[in-house]
């Protein structure tokens, strides 16, 4: 259609009457970036092909050359700039290593597609009923995975775990002051969280106006949990400076050695300090934003293997499931499905056993003049920090539909696989290497490079080498991470400079740096790992060599 010579602005949208002509045009178009993206993929390296060239202005250029174009591009023309962003793009094959970073699955595409489809708003159902039915079949799915009772658990899809662990402040904060959020907060309310937390706690107690100095770090042990005898005495310490502490956030699966904090015994002891000191018991957010998918396996028949897993895979669950069992023991907790649950980004769900608690955030009816408590519609949102909501419920629902609880198992099932197979061949292969997360049988395995004569991970985690000889080894391993960094087109391995903090003879503490094999890629498979252990011991002979020390072997 032509106005004036020009397109018609109806061209750009979605057909009002469901005519197979504009239909064709949109599948057109879709198809042409999917076909492009097609294109640009290489199964032997870890980018998208293409060129991109990132010298120190590539920003400042993009800055200076970017401006509206007084009339627009046929979309065909767009889609091939589209195509351009993606130029050496990181893509997830079989050698993408590198930290929580997700592949988006086919359901998980088609259930954001749906959503927009339709464009629905999940602030209220009568903008977004859609978006509301996915929500509360999502978080009844879920409620019931963990354990917790659908008929009274509640929550919300948010912006990802941070957004959880936020919003599990906030009621946190409405619990024990419920006046706070007319008066402001009191500044004597303290949260506590792990030494190897995810820092969205940090943001939260910013945001809140808690502020920092009221965020308690409790000690890990050496396999990354919370050390409850610390917690103890920080929530005693809290207690008796008149303090009251109102969130504990449980990692369950830290963000890079898959650390999980015992629930069970993180509530024994907030609720023994709470009767103790006569005040509130604090609400336990489990930040499960990463780990909380192994509850998949909460009710896998171990005996029986109906999916046939490895021995090794088997003692890996063991333990995971045991501190997953433990869930519903929290009073909110996060699945994020733009991790494990291989959704598109922003996709997290908050989940909360209480529904009511979210009567404490929600807003009066004078507050909201546009929505909600109205004769009709039943599900209006006035509780989440934000007002419009993506539908990523949509999403979600697609996906739990399509993997179903088998298809979640089999997919963490290779992950673990994986990892297994890594670990038994980095040991075998390569000397120089120690695993620094042990006793976290994950999907994830931080490694540790070490010069002969040098002091092993077991010897560190003792808290009595020299700070000098773990500052050595720190460097060793940050000339690894530069020699794997230089080469992430071939393999993309993550690493992080902040793995346990150790003590040393000296009394100061120390973090240890690790690289990161992190299998997320349903890509990589075990027969993969072999050539993987090989290009690793290369890099880390040449990273020694270089540091003036002959290979072991
Ligand atoms: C990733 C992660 C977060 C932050 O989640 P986002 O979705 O990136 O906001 C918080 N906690 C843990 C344990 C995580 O792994």
């Amino acid at each position: 259609m032509e106005m004036n010579g020009k397109p018609d602005v109806r061209d750009w949208f979605p057909s009002e009457d469901g005519n197979p002509a504009q239909r064709k045009r949109m599948l057109d178009l879709i198809e042409q970036l999917v076909r492009g993206v097609d294109e640009l993929k290489d199964p032997d390296g870890v980018n998208l092909k293409g060129e991109k060239r990132r010298d120190a202005n590539f920003y400042g250029r993009l800055a200076a050359e970017s401006e509206i174009p007084q009339v627009g591009a046929p979309m065909e023309n767009v889609n091939e700039e589209l195509l351009k962003l993606l130029h050496g793009h990181p893509y997830h094959t079989k050698y993408f290593f590198t930290n929580i970073l997700p592949m988006a699955s086919i359901p998980g595409m088609l259930g954001m597609l749906t959503a927009m489809l339709v464009n629905g708003n999940n602030l209220w159902d009568v903008y977004g009923p859609a978006g509301a039915e996915a929500e509360v079949r999502v978080i009844a799915m879920m409620s019931k995975l963990v354990g917790y009772d659908a008929a009274t658990s509640g929550g919300y899809t948010t912006w990802g775990g941070q957004g959880a662990v936020f919003s599990g402040l906030r009621i946190a904060i409405a619990k024990a002051v419920p006046d706070a959020l007319k008066r402001g907060v009191p500044n004597n309310l303290f949260a506590f969280c792990s030494e190897a937390a995810h820092y969205s706690l940090l943001k939260s107690v910013e945001a809140t106006g808690l502020g920092s100095d009221r965020l308690v770090k409790v000690k890990t042990l050496p396999d990354s949990s919370m050390d409850i005898a610390d917690l103890k005495r920080k929530l005693e310490t809290v207690a008796r400076m008149g303090g009251v502490p109102v969130y504990i956030v449980a990692t369950t699966g830290t963000t890079d050695a898959i650390g999980i904090d015992d629930i069970s015994q993180i509530r024994a002891a907030a609720e023994e300090n709470a009767e103790r000191f006569g005040l509130p018991c604090p609400h336990i957010h489990a930040d499960s934003a990463l780990g909380g998918f192994f509850a998949f396996f909460n009710d896998y028949d171990m005996e029986q293997n109906p999916l046939g897993f490895s021995e090794g895979v088997l003692a890996m669950l063991e333990p995971i499931r045991r501190k997953m069992q433990m869930l519903s023991l929290a009073d909110s907790l996060c699945f994020d499905f733009q991790k494990l649950g291989q959704a598109p980004y922003v996709s997290s769900l908050f989940l909360l056993k209480n529904a009511a608690d979210l009567k404490l955030m929600d807003l009066d009816a004078e507050d909201t003049p546009y929505v909600g408590h109205r004769g009709y519609g039943e599900y209006h949102t006035g509780y989440t920090l934000e007002c419009s909501r993506m539908a990523s419920s949509i999403s979600m629902y697609s996906l739990l539909l399509s993997f179903g609880t088998e298809g979640y198992q089999r997919l963490l099932g290779q992950f673990l696989e994986v990892n297994r197979v890594f670990r038994e061949q980095l040991i075998a292969e390569i000397p120089q290497a120690d695993i620094a997360n042990p006793d976290n049988p994950g999907i994830s395995t931080l490694i540790r490079i070490y010069l002969p004569g040098s002091p092993r991970f077991a010897d560190e985690i003792e808290g009595t080498c020299s700070a000098r000889e773990i500052e050595r080894s720190n460097q060793l391993n940050e000339r690894l991470f530069e020699k794997l960094g230089e080469r992430r087109d071939r393999m993309f391995f993550g690493d992080t400079k902040k793995h346990l903090l150790v003590g040393s003879s000296e009394g100061r503490e120390i973090p240890l740096y690790v690289s990161k094999f992190f299998v997320i890629s349903p890509h990589t498979r075990p027969e993969h790992v072999h050539e993987v252990v090989q290009y690793l011991k290369e890099c880390i002979t040449e990273v020694c060599e270089a540091s003036g020390v002959p290979a072991v072997n």
